[in-house]
């Protein structure tokens, strides 16, 4: 038997035709309509599973009663306990759904909460991801040249739409890029994903990329910089997969400046113009070092010219020298990845009687930027818990869609809260 909530009529427990009691407890999605019978059948069930930890929550692979469709629930956990991480949530619930790019992972639905009053984590539907291109570096599967080649494309495809947006997004690294069963891959993650902060004399916080990933100018302290930070993390990640093995690994902030100027050499003062003063200090104090850049061709037998001379572009000290994601994709490197994707993995160039019809434009930007002015008159978590509630809600004004609802009486959902006893509040509100 499953249970399929309504919120006016919680507790009706109908039957899913053909579905054993076993299977259909395993449910945890629940659609908010008292009668509904969902177009699948026993043989496409699959249990309810947790996929992936982290510091955000958990992810489970779920299946959506509406469409028997296998779709990704992420729980955003304790929401609401400041104003910074309540307003970073808000953001990036905002962009989630802002977002509609193949190659950027955006929110297929967000769950109904029951009330505002219990209105604690957020739980959010998106595509169903097999693997990350982290687990795929360290696996012993074998990657090939075109497998780079497509990867590395679809990268700067999703990041030229992002920076086309206005948007940062300050953390890419192999385990923020999902990629699925046919090797199409989605940027994830954007808890701290900003806009553009267009005032030069504006201080954007530095605690941002994880380390193996950060830009020189982060790890030298500048005040103020660019989505040119979100480029240097791409060129360390091609560079990973080219080599199989992380290109700048160090233990301290420190030493990872080290690591970088082993490869590029000491820069030159102009080059760190933006760094704090003590670190450019620091920085020109030190014994010079030469250009070692030509180790590069050493990562594989893939680290071609064309591959070696776009990595030269990809790293460069001073962020304002360095290539942008719209000029990279135009770097002869990324022809055959662009090529191999259009014509067997995207969704834009459909195939018809008289072959692939490809769009006109393969590499599209955001139609228009991200607004960020929702945030800017925040004051208090409580503001920010009712508007996203209303935002949550006002998501199906206009749907012939129903929404969803978390079903607490599943058997997946109760181990669930077993596992994470801090969670078993969920629980009680529908009791
Ligand atoms: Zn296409």
């Amino acid at each position: 038997m499953a249970v399929v909530g309504a919120r006016s009529n919680r507790h009706n427990i109908i039957a899913f035709p053909g579905m054993s009691a076993a299977t259909s407890q395993q449910a945890i999605l629940a659609a908010t309509q008292t009668f509904y019978h969902p177009p699948i059948t026993t043989q496409e069930i699959q249990p309810d599973r947790p996929i992936g930890y982290g510091a955000f929550g958990v992810v489970w692979s779920v299946t959506d009663p509406r469409d028997g469709r296998r779709v990704a629930l992420k729980k955003m956990p304790n929401v609401f306990q400041n104003l910074v991480s309540s307003k970073r949530v808000y953001r990036e619930i905002k962009m989630l759904c802002f977002f509609k790019h193949e190659n950027v992972l955006s929110a297929l639905d967000i769950l109904q909460p029951h009330s505002i009053d219990f209105f604690q984590e957020i739980y959010v539907i998106t595509e169903l991801m097999q693997t990350d291109l982290h687990k795929i570096i360290v696996s012993p599967q074998p990657l090939t040249a075109d497998h780079v080649k497509v990867f590395l494309y679809q990268i700067l495809r999703g990041l030229k739409y992002l920076h086309s947006a206005n948007i940062l997004h300050r953390d890419i690294k192999p385990g923020n890029l999902l990629v699925n069963s046919n090797c199409v891959l989605k940027i994830c993650d954007f808890g701290l994903a900003r806009v553009v902060e267009p005032d030069e004399g504006a201080f954007m916080t530095q605690e941002v990329v994880t380390q193996y990933y950060r830009a020189p100018e982060l790890l030298m302290g500048a005040a103020h910089y660019s989505a040119a930070v979100d480029i240097w993390s791409v060129g360390c990640i091609f560079a990973e997969l080219l080599g199989r093995r992380i290109l700048f690994q160090a233990q301290t902030p420190i030493q990872q400046l080290e690591l970088i100027t082993d490869l590029l050499g000491t820069p030159k003062e102009e080059d760190i113009r933006t760094a704090c003063v003590g670190a450019r200090t620091h920085m020109l104090r030190q014994r010079p070092k030469g250009n070692s850049m030509v180790a590069l061709y050493s990562l594989s037998s893939q680290a071609t010219h064309e591959a070696v001379h776009l990595l030269h572009r990809m790293l460069v000290f001073n962020p304002e020298k360095r290539i942008s994601c719209a000029d990279a994709l135009t770097h002869p490197y990324m022809d055959e990845g662009r090529l191999r994707y259009h014509s067997c993995m995207c969704r834009c160039c459909p195939n018809t009687a008289n072959g692939r019809q490809y769009v006109s434009d393969f590499e599209p930007s955001s139609p228009r930027p991200f607004d960020d002015c929702f945030e800017r008159d925040l004051t208090s978590v409580h503001q920010v818990k009712d508007r996203l509630f209303q935002f949550i809600y006002d998501r199906y004004k206009g749907l012939y869609r129903m929404p969803l609802c978390i079903n607490p009486h599943s058997a997946a959902f109760k181990s669930f809260t077993r596992e994470f006893p801090q969670n078993s509040h969920i629980i009680s509100l529908y009791k």
